[in-house]
């Protein structure tokens, strides 16, 4: 694999490029917009100083990090790619329309890659000319620091399309994780339970905002509360996200949205970018805390860990259960796509499979809600049904 190209000059193009430049490939950066593609050059040489000040990289690696990546508008210089990785505007039109211009210029054999986040890759795959050449590998912002992709293999890949798909990924240093085509993959699919049975309980009034952070960061070693993470992440992009999945699994109850939240984003309270979200900030950016939010009350904040990691767990349980991913690959992608100080198996393990049953099946028998139901592997009969 000599030529890749990437597309897209954005976020995530941009990191895509730094990072395979980084790693000895030649890269072509096509955008159609002049004027991202010189942001991009601007933002990639103000990453590259900032790690030339701090020492971790030479001058040497810098000079040969930009010589290696060719900006430009001109969709025929992607011609010669023998992978192409899509990471363009997160639209199926947009993408889809690409594809077809594509189609003209590269061999039978080119790889294309995306790199979206939510829209399914066989839809995507039949837009193109040799769909069993297509695949998703799913990078993880920043791209240069966050060590997982996910590929993403769809129902007309090739076996050989997924193995040099692999094999590249491995060449760039990344951990490989298989993911079946379902929506949010295996990372954005497992960890919509810390956000939304964090938010479920919040809405029910049984903690603050500020106590449920607490308690997964200090019962779960979590760097970042639940909370915390919503309004790093925004929580435009986080609502966006969970609907998504919610709309895709057919409005399965597991994944609802919140009311709270999307009234968060109707207001603008987008998060730390808007000074605004769950919690204020100051001008440093850091939150107003408010002791008064704190209760001494370790048997609140013991339910508290136990229902959200139960959730986790039972997410975890199901994705096994449907084949979307190995056990071993869902370890890896928690750990090194959402930086989870542990596995969800490995929390079972030492929570026991008992313990996470039963708060699972109270949760179920209180609230009489599906989205409690216990998936069938952490059923302790489930051998008697086969
Ligand atoms: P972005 O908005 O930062 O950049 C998108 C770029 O695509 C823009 O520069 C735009 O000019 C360019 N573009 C649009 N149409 C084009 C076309 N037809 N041809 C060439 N260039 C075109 O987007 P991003 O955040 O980098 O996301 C890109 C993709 O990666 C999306 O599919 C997104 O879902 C996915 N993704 C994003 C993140 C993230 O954290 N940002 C993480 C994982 C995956």
């Amino acid at each position: 694999m000599k030529n890749i190209s990437v597309i897209g000059s954005g976020t995530m193009g941009t990191g895509i490029a730094q990072l395979l430049s980084s790693k000895n490939y030649n890269v072509v950066l096509f955008d159609i917009n002049e004027k991202n593609l010189s942001n991009s050059k601007i933002r990639l040489h103000k990453i590259l100083d900032k790690l030339l000040h701090k020492k971790k990289i030479s001058k040497n690696e810098v000079n040969n990090i930009i010589s290696k990546i060719k900006f430009t508008n001109k969709i025929n210089n992607l011609s010669k790619s023998n992978i192409i990785i899509e990471a363009i505007t997160e639209n199926f039109e947009l993408k889809t329309k690409l594809f077809s211009n594509i189609n003209k210029i590269v061999a039978d054999e080119t790889i294309l890659t995306s790199n979206t986040s939510s829209l399914s890759v066989t839809s995507l795959a039949s837009s193109f000319k040799n769909p069993n050449n297509f695949i998703g590998t799913h990078f993880f912002n920043p791209v240069p620091v966050m060590n997982l992709v996910e590929v993403i293999p769809c129902v007309q890949t090739s076996n050989e399309t997924l193995e040099q798909t692999i094999k590249f990924i491995k060449s760039i240093k990344k951990d490989v994780v298989i993911a079946k085509d379902t929506p949010g993959f295996i990372v954005n699919k497992v960890a919509r339970p810390f956000y939304s049975e964090a938010i479920r309980i919040y809405e029910e009034g049984l903690a603050s905002i500020y106590e449920i952070d607490f308690t997964m960061k200090k019962f779960g070693q979590f760097k970042m509360g639940p909370f915390e993470l919503m309004d790093f992440i925004g929580n435009d992009i986080n609502f966006t996200v969970t609907k998504s999945i919610y709309e895709k699994f057919f409005h399965e109850s597991r994944y609802k949205p919140s009311l709270c939240q999307k009234s968060l984003v109707e207001a603008g309270y987008l998060g730390k970018k808007t000074g605004i979200g769950f919690y204020k900030y100051d001008k440093e950016n850091n939150i107003y805390k408010s002791k008064s939010e704190f209760k001494s009350n370790t048997y609140l904040y013991e339910n508290i860990f136990l229902r959200i990691i139960s959730m986790l767990v039972n997410e975890a349980y199901d994705t096994l259960y449907y084949k979307i991913a190995s056990k071993e690959d869902i370890e890896t992608a928690m750990k090194n796509g959402v930086n989870y100080p542990k596995g969800l198996f490995e929390w079972e393990k030492e929570i026991g499979k008992k313990k996470i049953s039963t708060k699972l099946v109270a949760l179920y028998n209180f609230y009489c809600e599906e989205r409690y139901r216990l998936s069938p592997l952490l059923n302790k009969d489930v051998k008697l049904l086969w």
